[in-house]
């Protein structure tokens, strides 16, 4: 039996977008797949509000999580984190020989302006990364007031991972000076993984012309100049069938309202949040909770794998607490094209299932 997803990706995918993926290909060097792939960025634009360069990766949204902080380090990176992917951005500075210092805090806290001040102030940053909204621990980051914050370093480019928020949050990339935008498709999108999105603006496209070493197939620099001169077709063959069901997609999503389509997820968002205080706790700190999924703290001590377990029976599926967080939390993602109906069904199956 076909699980319906409540996990923080890959989410449930319509069946129409998942018929996309099955259209016939066309050559990757084609007028079409030139058309293909600049609608798509058009579109994105809309939704990243932004009037900078889009790049599509075939890869999973660490692919650009790893090409930008290559790219476009020149001196060192400051990697704010507040969980799991916050972490694995270090991680990735570290394997790439790529000057970096980890500022980290408690799991469930948030990343605040006076951090990222106090942080860059010291002068010896030129990058830095902030999760947006954290998969691990249901955390979103105040990215407002942190770029007022970054806005005062304009030699800084500021990279963001918006892997799990993008398409269901608002993030206006050019308001908050965003130089790297960064998403993937199995999230907030709606589609399935395989494809990563991200925003380059010009101080990102100057930065990384200082960068020597920046790689080969993650090098952020190399797919802009691609694009501009192969009107947008990319150096390597890309997942076309991503392209296909992307540019459905965002048709629909345009279709729905960019407002209507972050209202919807706050609303998902409030009911969990409620029905999460009720009967347990929050896990995350309140005045930064994520609007795509939440974090239950398990103050029942409920046996969450065996929970899954019969839900799956129902067909539906939750996540478990992440890594360290096993049993102690779970996590509902309500995020891509669920509504409320969809989330009020699922937790009248936990409500039934743990007696509440
Ligand atoms: C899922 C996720 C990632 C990793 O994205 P992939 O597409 O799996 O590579 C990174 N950051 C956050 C916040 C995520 O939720």
């Amino acid at each position: 039996m076909h699980k319906k997803l409540f996990i923080p990706g890959p989410v449930e995918v319509k069946p129409d977008v998942l018929e996309k993926m099955a259209t016939p290909m066309i050559g990757h060097r084609s007028k079409d797949a030139s058309a293909l792939q600049r609608r798509i960025s058009d579109k994105l634009r809309k939704l990243f509000y932004t009037e900078e360069e889009i790049l599509l990766s075939t890869s999973s949204g660490s692919g650009l999580m790893e090409g930008a902080i290559r790219s476009c380090t020149a001196k060192r990176a400051a990697v704010f984190s507040v969980g799991a992917f916050g972490k694995r951005w270090y991680d990735m500075a570290v394997s790439n020989n790529v000057p970096a210092d980890l500022f980290e805090v408690e799991w469930g806290q948030a990343t605040t302006p006076e951090m990222v001040d106090e942080v860059l102030s010291t002068g010896k940053y030129d990058l830095v990364t902030i999760t947006h909204n954290e998969t691990s621990t249901g955390i979103m980051n105040p990215v407002e007031e942190i770029s007022k914050v970054i806005k005062k370093y304009p030699d800084v480019v500021w990279c963001v991972d918006a892997v799990s928020s993008a398409g269901g949050s608002k993030i206006e990339v050019d308001k908050l000076g965003i130089d790297i935008c960064i998403t993937s498709t199995q999230k907030a999108l709606g589609l399935p993984p395989g494809l990563a999105i991200c925003t380059f603006s010009k101080k990102a496209i100057e930065r990384a012309k200082q960068v020597p070493h920046r790689g080969y197939y993650l090098d952020l620099l190399s797919l802009y100049n691609y694009i501009q001169k192969k009107d947008y077709q990319y150096p390597s063959t890309p997942s076309l069938s991503h392209m296909f069901a992307l540019d459905y997609q965002l048709d629909k999503i345009l279709e729905e309202g960019l407002e209507n389509r972050f209202a919807r997820h706050i609303e998902m968002a409030e009911y969990v949040r409620a029905w999460a205080k009720k009967n347990f706790a929050l896990f995350a700190d309140e005045r930064y909770l994520s609007n795509t999924l939440t974090t239950v703290a398990n103050t029942r001590e409920i046996d969450v794998a065996a929970l899954n377990k019969e839900l799956g029976q129902r067909g539906f599926q939750i996540s478990n607490g992440y890594g360290k967080m096993k049993e102690k939390t779970f996590r509902i993602a309500h995020m891509a094209d669920y509504t409320l109906d969809d989330i009020k069904e699922l937790l009248g199956h936990i409500d039934d299932i743990l007696k509440l």
